[in-house]
């Protein structure tokens, strides 16, 4: 169990690299946004398609956005639909992928969706 602490409220978290994206401070290739997610392709690609969306606002991970901003937390869902629909594989099927904690191997400790795309995924994942 991700034993982190939710930091949501305080605002951007500093150290925070997709909080300084959020903010512009980082450049990233945003491909859709809305008033409360940002999406953008993910810097080390995984598939054809591979985005990550994300809340403007800091929280640790999925499940902590959805416990503090339910309608956040759906919205970012919506968003990743949305970027199925226009990344043109919402047709041939994608993954949605939610990282949580250390044996997930989460590496972003700002909560965020991947929509993994374009290719035929394999199961179990790694
Ligand atoms: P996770 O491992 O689930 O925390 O996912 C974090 C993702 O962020 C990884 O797939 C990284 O490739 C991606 N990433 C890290 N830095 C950047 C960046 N500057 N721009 C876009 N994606 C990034
Ligand atoms: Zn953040």
């Amino acid at each position: 169990m991700d034993t982190t602490p939710d930091t949501a409220g305080r605002g951007p978290e500093p150290d925070c690299l997709f909080c300084k994206i959020v903010a512009g401070e980082v450049p990233a290739d945003v491909v859709h946004e809305t008033e409360h997610s940002v999406a953008f392709r993910d810097i080390n690609a995984q598939a054809p398609t591979h985005v990550l969306v994300i809340p403007r606002d800091h929280h640790v991970d999925l499940v902590a956005l959805a416990t503090a901003a339910p309608d956040h937390a759906v919205e970012v869902l919506r968003a990743a639909g949305a970027v199925a629909e226009q990344e043109g594989v919402a047709g041939s099927g994608y993954r949605l992928v939610a990282n949580s904690g250390q044996d997930a191997q989460q590496t972003v400790p700002h909560a965020h969706v991947h929509v993994v795309g374009g290719r035929a995924m394999t199961w179990p994942p790694g």
